[in-house]
């Protein structure tokens, strides 16, 4: 995410391998190819990491040592911040209420609760870091972002729980599958409490786990809801001035020796 004059990276990637990652392969070399801001100076403002599993900390440590950024935020524990590489780098736990604003963007973390970092042992899906960010009123409209890591459906059912008293508050425009569009989440309390135009399912060509599942997929049809997913889209870029469209870099940029995953009228097939 790109601010006037500030970055932060959700997430770095996976491990593929012994000395193969994300970081190295994918997320680097993308972010200095997008020019992030900040990044003129070699620097990222932040690193979230929204929680433990390799998938997301894979690539974490080589984002660590190319972009250097100024912090990280997220909801992992000191020795698994030790097992990633990571325990020398300023650290923030991810704690809800926990809020902050770049150039008229409002940041805010929504889970886990500030509360549940004492004495847990591993912090899994459960304590995702779940980030909202809310962009300045252009024409009338804030455009909304939500990043919910891997939540499942207790998380999901209790974040909206949690808002119930403030009626569109959790309103997004864009919001990531929450666990890659797995069956196990983007429950129909969340995605009515929701309701985005847009969601983007991170996931891997003929990934073993059948993300996004069936039902997610049927789930997002029926409320209209467009769901992209990686594997057809490829990055896909989303703008706050420009809610109402998302880029696929796929389709902005075919080449030959990419099979063909669009049909004609541009539906993934
Ligand atoms: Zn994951």
């Amino acid at each position: 995410m790109q601010t006037a004059r500030h970055s932060l990276l959700y997430d770095a990637g996976p491990l593929y391998g012994p000395g193969s990652n994300a970081g190295d392969r994918v997320v680097v070399p993308t972010l200095q190819a997008l020019g992030a801001r900040g990044l003129d100076s070699g620097r990222l403002d932040l690193l979230v990491l929204s929680h433990v599993h390799l998938d997301h900390t894979g690539g974490a440590e080589a984002v660590l040592a190319q972009l250097q950024p100024q912090g990280l935020l997220g909801s992992l524990l000191p020795d698994e911040r030790g097992r990633l590489g990571l325990a020398s780098a300023p650290w923030r736990d991810c704690a809800a209420g926990e809020a902050w604003q770049w150039d008229g963007v409002h940041f805010s973390v929504l889970l886990p609760d500030a509360d549940a970092a004492g004495g847990r042992s591993s912090s899994g899906n459960d304590y995702s870091c779940v980030l909202r960010i809310e962009a300045a009123a252009r024409h009338g409209h804030s455009a909304v972002a939500l990043l919910p890591g891997d939540i499942e459906r207790a998380q999901e059912r209790d974040l909206v729980a949690r808002h119930a008293a403030s009626p569109g508050y959790l309103k997004a425009d864009l919001m990531l599958a929450p666990h890659h569009g797995s069956n196990t989440s983007s429950t129909s309390v969340l995605l009515q409490a929701v309701r985005p135009q847009w969601v983007v399912a991170q996931t891997g060509y003929r990934n073993r786990f059948g993300h996004p599942a069936a039902p997610v997929r049927r789930r997002y049809e029926e409320m209209q809801i467009e769901l992209r997913n990686t594997v057809q889209c490829g990055a896909a870029h989303w703008r706050s001035d420009q809610p109402g469209s998302l880029v696929c870099e796929r389709q902005k940029r075919p080449r030959y020796w990419r099979h063909a995953v669009f049909d004609s009228r541009g539906q993934a097939k």
